[in-house]
């Protein structure tokens, strides 16, 4: 079948994303085999085509003019589990990209297998949760990446990176920074320890269970869910709380100094979490808008903020996407104005300017 059969025209992309506004794609592609994936950066080379490519749409803000080109929805699955190797204390999980993340997270608490338990209930697919990644509750995916199987839009061959090559920090990697948008991520394969021990450094966790007597991964996964249901943090069909893109804005990372002034300015007491770098610490973007006069619930037309979580902005209905940057705009000056810091957004904006 040539190529341009498989095709789609203007498929509209809301539908398509969590927060569900923009426009459509010129093109569009479900890729199911990496042949396609291959074939499809071909095509776009040779037509001088824009490309991009789609997973579950939880961390995009896409321009109401649409896409004016084609848009690959990686949907490559399949879950292959590696024997362990004697002597080795892990299990290796190869996950095809268009898995569901939830859904892997799930497969590997059910074996006993430690790791992701506190990812639990993000939504999206496998392959994009290194781009950006994700965190929460105490883990984040990098620890437990092995191998990413990516094809690379700059020479067009596959490859394997391993996870140091990947550079990964807090909701970085080189696939959202040095390198947005060359590589297509395929596989992911991931390094879990079986009859481990759940992670609970996270305060919200700790509480929910009695010391001395440890939980189960599942249970943790479960509580997870859970915590981030009560938040409007986890996808429920009809809850109008979660038609967001997740957390809006990134935690800032500013200096011990920098957080004293805020938390003066403020008049309030300021959590404070390490960064990872030496004398800086990672500061609560939901306490810099808080704090800045955006409460829960807050609207502005068919835009507004979560009634659970001041961190999401949602499509309260027929929003469109400059609705939603232009209540972002407003609440990063008023953070700004007042604590002279910048929040930076966390989705990726597909058509659009970062604000
Ligand atoms: C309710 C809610 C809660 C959330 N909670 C969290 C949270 O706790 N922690 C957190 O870190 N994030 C969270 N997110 C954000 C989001 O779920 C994650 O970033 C998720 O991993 C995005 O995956 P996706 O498949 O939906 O990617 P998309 O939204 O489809 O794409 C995001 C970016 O990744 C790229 N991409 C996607 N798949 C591939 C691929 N196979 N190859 C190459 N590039 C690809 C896209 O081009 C785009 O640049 C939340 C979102 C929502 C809506």
């Amino acid at each position: 079948m040539p190529f341009e059969d498989l095709l789609e025209e203007n498929k509209p992309l809301a539908p398509l994303t969590t927060l569900g506004v923009g426009g459509s794609a010129r093109w569009f592609l479900e890729a199911t085999r990496e042949e396609q994936v291959a074939m499809a950066a071909a095509w776009a080379r040779e037509k001088d085509i824009r490309l991009l490519f789609l997973g579950g749409g939880s961390n995009l803000v896409v321009s109401d003019a649409g896409f004016d080109g084609l848009v690959v929805h990686v949907a490559l699955r399949g879950i292959d589990v590696a024997p362990v190797v004697p002597g080795s204390r892990h299990m290796t999980f190869r996950v095809g990209a268009g898995e569901d993340w939830d859904g892997f997270v799930q497969m590997a608490v059910d074996r006993d297998c430690a790791g992701v338990e506190c990812l639990a209930g993000i939504p999206g697919t496998v392959g994009g949760t290194p781009v950006q990644n994700v965190g929460a509750y105490g883990q984040e995916v990098s620890s437990t990446i092995a191998h990413i199987r990516a094809f690379d839009l700059a020479t067009h061959t596959w490859e394997e990176l391993a996870s140091y090559d990947c550079r990964f920090s807090y909701r970085r990697s080189r696939f959202n920074t040095a390198h947005r948008g060359r590589y297509v991520i395929a596989r992911v394969d991931f390094r879990l320890t079986p009859g481990g021990a759940p992670t609970l450094s996270y305060g919200d966790l700790q509480r929910e269970f009695a010391p001395g007597s440890p939980p189960t991964l599942a249970e943790v996964a479960a509580t997870v869910r859970r915590i981030r249901q009560a938040k409007g943090m986890l996808l429920v069909e009809g809850d109008p709380d979660c038609r967001s893109a997740g957390s809006f804005f990134k935690n800032p990372v500013v200096t011990e100094e920098s957080a004293d002034q805020i938390a003066e300015i403020g008049g309030d007491k300021l959590p404070r979490y390490p960064a990872g770098e030496p004398g800086k610490v990672k500061i609560p973007a939901a306490w810099l808008i808080d704090r800045a006069g955006f409460k829960k619930g807050y609207t502005r037309g068919a835009a507004g903020i979560s009634t659970r979580h001041p961190l999401a902005l949602i499509n309260r209905g027929g929003a469109t996407a400059r609705d939603i940057l232009s209540l972002a705009g407003e609440i990063k000056s008023a953070v700004r104005s007042r604590f002279t810091v910048s929040l930076e957004m966390e989705p990726v904006l597909v058509g659009l300017e970062r604000i």
